[in-house]
């Protein structure tokens, strides 16, 4: 049996990520990432489970659809090319998704 233990200790500091198009610096559990698969291809990484090269975005509709540069997407995960604008469109309506799901349970109590 392999035993591994953990080299660092639990870390009180969050992780602090820096939005690519407002270049904020947050928590990342309050941003949402974007992610380069193995495949090349890009997704969001909703539950932060993904492998990968990540980049990114505040949770907050205005970024992904005013402040977001292809450029600074295909310098943050060192793409080849940049994002064509089909693939940033469903990246934008993933995270459009995840973006109302956090707002909407941050309200609380669903009464339907
Ligand atoms: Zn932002």
């Amino acid at each position: 049996m392999r035993t591994s233990t953990p080299s660092t200790k639990y870390k009180i500091h969050p992780t602090i990520r820096t939005c690519i198009a407002c270049r904020t610096h947050e928590n990342k559990n309050n941003l949402v990432r974007i992610v380069r698969t193995a495949q090349g291809n890009l997704d969001i990484d909703s539950n932060g489970t993904l492998a990968g090269r990540g980049a990114y975005l505040c949770k907050n509709v205005d970024c992904w659809e005013n402040g977001f540069v292809p450029q600074s997407l295909q310098d943050s995960l060192n793409l080849v090319n940049p994002p064509t604008t089909k693939t940033l469109s469903v990246l934008t309506k993933k995270a459009r998704d995840i973006i109302l799901e956090s707002i909407n349970g941050k309200k609380g109590h669903k009464n339907d």
